[in-house]
């Protein structure tokens, strides 16, 4: 394995830091004190900044106005950018839209292509991934009830969704519907494009997450499906090839593309765990910096009292570890495909969200009050990333998926 950086993704990166340094980070107080619309004009003029930079959608393929960037790279450019809450939108490569735009990419006819595609790379328009309902449990998403049911050449939807992020504002839902009620469970859904101003699709509210509803990307949604009809035309790849993740379970056999679908799952998954160690470094960043100005006793600093430089110490090794396990898996998925890094994958998915808790819980202790407020980033940090261990696969299903993997050998 080799890491060492070309040419092409060292300036990429420097131009990165600088501009989150001097552009992004300023932009903070306002984020943690304004409705984010009212921040909007503002992000825009960045957002345009990026685009002028030639630094746009960094991980989407040039034909469609990004870099193309590969993984490992893109992996290292989403540290850069998840510095702060604001970067990857900054930068256009921000969930979900992110994931949408692969999966479109994918798998999306040329007229789904040619309606939605080219305006979520721009940044035109965005996006939301509709899957988790209320009433059943997330990390089995076989058991979902919401239906989709072909009445001529049209799909009508019912049910309830939540935690549907960024739904508030976006364009378009990418909604799993069962269309096959019969069919084995992880043939039973699909995937459906619906244009939020669709009839029948009603966003009920933004969920108050640790306190806050926040506004447009920054959301989680509930939303009802009431006979919202859309036409059979908007099933996003074959029908029945929703479950494609509970599939990996199943073993092999799979269709083509659904085993390419999976992958682009994994590399989502994948390049959060990046985006966290970014959150790690800036939380690290902050704990060193208050501790080398906060006097705490006549001539001593808190830097001096050594229980803060052990957790320094502990942080920044387990940082260091996290990052170049990210690395290795983002490394072996480029080289050898989703399947061949699964045990990794499953691995920095609750060991990355466990290192990310830990320094912002650290960091925050050591700015003591001042952590608690929201005058530095931590405290958004803290509320908003708890659902690190919840989202795409809770921490359990993590582990006993990778402990599964290694007890098949010991088992035969
Ligand atoms: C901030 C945030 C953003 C989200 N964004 C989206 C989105 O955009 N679109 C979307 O569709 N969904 C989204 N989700 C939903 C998320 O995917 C689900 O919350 C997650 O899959 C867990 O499902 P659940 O909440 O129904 O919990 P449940 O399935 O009820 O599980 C509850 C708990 O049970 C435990 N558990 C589960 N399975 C096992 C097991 N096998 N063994 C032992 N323990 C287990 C875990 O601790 C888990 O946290 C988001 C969630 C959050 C918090």
């Amino acid at each position: 394995m080799d890491f060492e950086l070309s040419e092409k993704i060292e300036t990429v990166l420097g131009m990165i830091d600088g501009f989150m340094r001097e552009e992004v980070l300023p932009l903070e107080r306002y984020f943690l004190a304004e409705p984010f619309s009212e921040l909007m004009p503002r992000i825009e003029e960045k957002r345009r900044a990026v685009k002028q930079m030639g630094l746009w959608a960094p991980n989407h393929p040039e034909e469609h106005g990004g870099l193309g960037l590969g993984l490992v790279d893109h992996g290292l450019v989403s540290e850069a950018l998840g510095v702060s809450p604001l970067g990857h939108f900054i930068f256009g490569c921000h969930a979900p839209d992110a994931g949408n735009i692969e999966i479109l990419h994918q798998h999306g006819s040329d007229e789904q292509k040619r309606r939605w595609l080219g305006p979520l790379v721009a940044g035109e328009l965005r996006s939301c991934f509709s899957m988790t309902e209320p009433e059943m449990p997330g990390s089995n998403p076989v058991m979902m009830e919401t239906t989709a049911v072909v009445d001529g050449d049209d799909y009508v939807i019912d049910g309830q969704k939540w935690y549907t992020t960024a739904a508030d504002g976006a364009a378009l839902a990418v909604v799993m519907a069962v269309t096959d009620p019969e069919a084995p469970p992880h043939r039973r859904a699909s995937m459906i494009l619906v244009p939020t101003d669709t009839p029948g699709f009603d966003l009920v509210r933004n969920l108050n997450v640790m306190g806050h509803a926040g506004e447009g990307v920054f959301s989680h949604a509930e939303i009802l499906y009431h006979s919202c009809r859309v036409p059979r035309s908007n099933l996003l790849g074959a029908e029945g090839a929703g479950f494609v993740i509970a599939q990996e379970r199943l073993g092999p056999g799979r269709i083509h593309h659904c085993m390419r679908w999976l992958g682009i799952c994994k590399r989502a998954l994948d390049l959060m765990c990046v985006r966290w160690l970014g959150i790690c470094k800036r939380a690290l960043d902050l704990m060193c910096a208050r501790a080398a100005e906060r006097t705490i006793a006549p001539g001593v600093k808190l830097a001096d009292r050594e229980i803060v430089q052990a957790w320094i110490g502990e942080c920044a090794a387990r940082i260091a570890a996290a990052r170049a396990l990210t690395l290795q898996t983002a490394w072996r998925i480029e080289r050898h495909g989703w399947k061949e890094a699964r045990q990794e994958i499953s691995a920095i998915k609750f060991l990355v969200a466990d290192v990310m808790l830990e320094v912002v819980d650290r960091a925050l202790q050591v700015h003591g009050g001042l952590g608690m407020t929201d005058d530095t980033i931590l405290a958004w940090f803290y509320r908003h990333e708890r659902a690190a261990r919840i989202y795409d696969g809770p921490d359990e299903v993590h582990k006993l998926s990778l402990a599964r993997q290694l007890l098949k050998r010991y088992r035969r």
